[in-house]
């Protein structure tokens, strides 16, 4: 699985990391270039064409050309019509002998030498590291640093569950669980109504500074939403496990159908990344052997957990439930979490944890 390693280097070594990385996409661009004009686009034709020209022109190391004439031949494998360029901060690849991770530090090539970077990681893939072999990429994302690197860790075996936590994916909060916990609510629905203010002012604005800031305020807001979402994960996965408890979700594909709200919630809650969250909540379920169960949502907003009863009119307000059978009343979050919760103690035969991995982040988006 692919691991993100986030560098921690000094001011004067992010200089130089991104130093490196200019370089190393200059080289390649001049490599491209050889190539088109020589029409030779195989990695073995281009090597003997451009490798000492290259390392001298530029002043890399042995490892870094051979890299670097990879993957312009395999750019160039797709087609041979377009004349490839590379991004200057285009991301670049390691291997072995340039790169070795120790204790708390990576040893990393650069245009000024070997540098020592500290680094963090989640705690399961230090072991890991240390013995790991193949190829990593040195990448610059939303003004950080990140090593992205393959690494063999073992997935341990799914437990068996003792009960189920149940989790409601909702407007109010972005999830509550059927103990009663809600996770992130207020301060994030302020943060977006801000956010949605000064985005719909430079929408007006139209100007093309205007549209550079809101591209800009979108991907902070991705960057934002990203962050909350491994926090609520986090939370929930741990809570299973300390638990000893399988997780159970509603299926996404009915939670627009479901979600039924008021105009000024609708931003909120379809501009949510609610897919990438279970994406994340299975992810680090798996790796803990916390079972993931994906249940169907139908009715689980309005079905009375004390009786069963179901009724659209269980759910007068949009927070409250109140069974108009058997006056059972409660918070609408808690309710929909628990039948979430029964549906997967119900179902026990479902399989679980092998849910089709989907890499592309889902994300429901305003459809207006
Ligand atoms: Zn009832």
């Amino acid at each position: 699985m692919v691991a993100a390693i986030k560098l921690l280097p000094t001011d004067e070594q992010a200089r130089v990391l991104e130093d490196t990385l200019k370089v190393t996409n200059r080289a390649a661009n001049t490599i491209s270039e050889i190539a088109w004009q020589r029409k030779s686009f195989g990695q073995y034709k281009l090597h003997k064409l451009t490798y000492y020209e290259i390392k001298d022109e530029f002043q890399l190391t042995a490892q870094v050309v051979v890299r670097t004439i990879a993957k312009v031949a395999d750019a160039y494998k797709l087609d041979k019509k377009t004349k490839r360029t590379f991004k200057s901060l285009g991301a670049v690849a390691y291997d072995d002998r340039i790169l070795r991770f120790h204790e708390d530090a990576v040893s990393i090539w650069t245009v000024a030498g070997r540098q020592h970077i500290s680094f963090v990681c989640a705690g399961r893939f230090r072991e890991a590291l240390k013995c790991r072999r193949g190829q990593s990429d040195l990448v610059f994302k939303g003004g950080k640093w990140y090593l992205f690197i393959t690494v063999n860790v073992e997935e341990p075996s799914l437990i068996e569950p003792e009960d189920w936590l149940g989790i409601d994916l909702g407007i109010k909060n972005i999830a509550a669980d059927s103990d009663g916990e809600s996770y992130c609510g207020k301060q994030l629905k302020g943060l977006r109504h801000r956010y949605a203010r000064i985005r719909s002012r430079l929408q007006t604005k139209g100007t093309k500074s205007a549209k550079r800031l809101l591209k800009k305020r979108r991907s902070k807001e991705r960057r934002m939403a990203r962050d909350i979402n491994h926090q609520v994960s986090k939370k929930i996965v741990r809570k299973a496990q300390g638990t000893k408890r399988g997780i159970s979700l509603e299926d996404l594909t009915g939670i627009r159908a479901r979600v039924t709200v008021k105009k000024s919630q609708r931003r909120t809650v379809h501009s949510w990344s609610f897919g990438q969250l279970r994406q994340f909540v299975e992810y680090k379920a798996k790796f803990v052997g916390i079972p993931v169960l994906l249940v169907d949502p139908r009715n689980t907003s309005r079905t009375c957990p004390n009786c069963g009863h179901v009724d659209k009119r269980n759910r007068p307000a949009q927070d409250s439930f109140s069974c108009v059978s058997c006056s059972f009343a409660g918070d609408a979050d808690t309710v929909a979490a628990e039948n979430i919760r029964r549906a997967a103690v119900n179902q026990p035969d479902v399989v679980c944890g092998n849910l089709p991995h989907n890499h592309e982040l889902t994300t429901l988006s305003v459809s207006s």
